[in-house]
């Protein structure tokens, strides 16, 4: 399925072996609006070729727009390949998102290795992959806030609205007469899956509040049809089960840790095994990723009094109220 909306085309990508990516394009005669630029290597490997087949010669001529939904490497990587081929290009992106994807040493302290100080940090091998993924970083043009909308006549009015959870400046696209919505990561339902459609990892958010905010703004638009980065096209009922399945998902969480015997400390690492177990959702060597939501609902629960953190052996233990 290429193109659902009129000037909306989706392209089918791939991250490594076995994760899937979706890369969406909104196409107005001369103007091309990129939405997210994909790793490093994907402009070069899936998205040039796509458009070139689709625009041929033309492409030269277009100007092309690139809206950046979030600071994660498979979002924003591709952007100084993009900038080589095109280098009249604009990119956007939330303000508060510009400064990770602007400085690479920036995001993987503050972001991917954010829970080195509760003792699991990301392996030298990991950082390189990330580093080498995300294309160096570098500048956005234009810092956005939300609430913006990009006039691309026959191809839509999209508004870009503010949905933040999975980072702090995501950003989702919003069609009101097509009811179409493109929301990148925005919700994660239980998580994500591999290219054969097995769940493989628990769903990355890091901020409660905003996160369920988010669910909820998605579900207020109510889309007919929405574009994920990694999940299949949703239409109808399948969205309002998806946005579901994302608020229960916390639900669980919360509930989980809220239910743990409160006799001693826990590291995040052991809250990482206890809930990974309990819920089965995912294979084992997913669980050191419930490091995100967990910390997202610690923070929460020690913020209401639910938690009490004590710092040992220079590491964090969690004590449940
Ligand atoms: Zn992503």
């Amino acid at each position: 399925m290429n193109q659902a909306v009129n000037g909306l085309y989706r392209i089918p990508c791939r991250i490594g072996s076995d994760k899937p990516l979706y890369q969406h394009v909104l196409a107005n005669g001369d103007t091309v609006l990129w939405i997210d630029a994909g790793i490093a290597s994907t402009p070069e490997q899936d998205m040039f070729p796509y458009w070139h087949r689709l625009a041929g010669e033309a492409v030269a001529e277009q100007t092309h727009l690139l809206v950046i939904t979030h600071a994660d490497v498979d979002h924003y990587g591709g952007m100084a390949a993009m900038r080589n081929k095109l280098p009249f290009l604009t990119a956007m992106a939330h303000i508060a998102d510009v400064p990770w994807i602007a400085d690479t040493e920036r995001i993987i302290a503050e972001r991917y290795n954010m829970h080195a100080a509760d003792g699991m940090g990301l392996t030298p091998e990991r950082i390189a992959q990330l580093k080498e993924r995300s294309g160096g970083g570098g500048r956005v043009d234009t810092a956005l806030s939300g609430g913006e909308t990009l006039q691309l006549d026959e191809a839509g009015q999209w508004r870009l609205i503010h949905t933040p959870g999975h980072t702090p400046g995501h950003l989702m696209l919003w069609e009101e007469n097509a009811a179409c919505a493109v929301i990148g990561d925005a919700a994660l339902g239980r998580g994500l899956f591999n290219t054969t459609g097995k769940l493989v990892a628990p769903p990355p958010y890091y901020d409660c509040a905003a996160y369920r905010q988010t669910i909820e703004t998605i579900r207020e638009l109510q889309p007919d049809i929405v574009y994920t980065s990694h999940f299949p096209v949703m239409e109808g009922a399948a969205i309002r089960r998806f946005l579901n399945e994302s608020l229960d998902m916390m639900r669980q969480l919360d509930q989980t840790l809220r239910l743990l015997p409160k006799c001693c400390g826990y590291s995040l690492g052991e809250l990482c095994l206890e809930t990974g177990s309990r819920l089965g959702y995912w294979p084992e060597t997913a669980w050191a990723g419930l490091s995100d939501p967990l910390s997202a609902h610690l923070q929460a629960m020690f913020r209401e009094g639910a938690v009490r953190v004590e710092v040992e052996n220079g590491r964090r233990q969690y004590y449940f109220q």
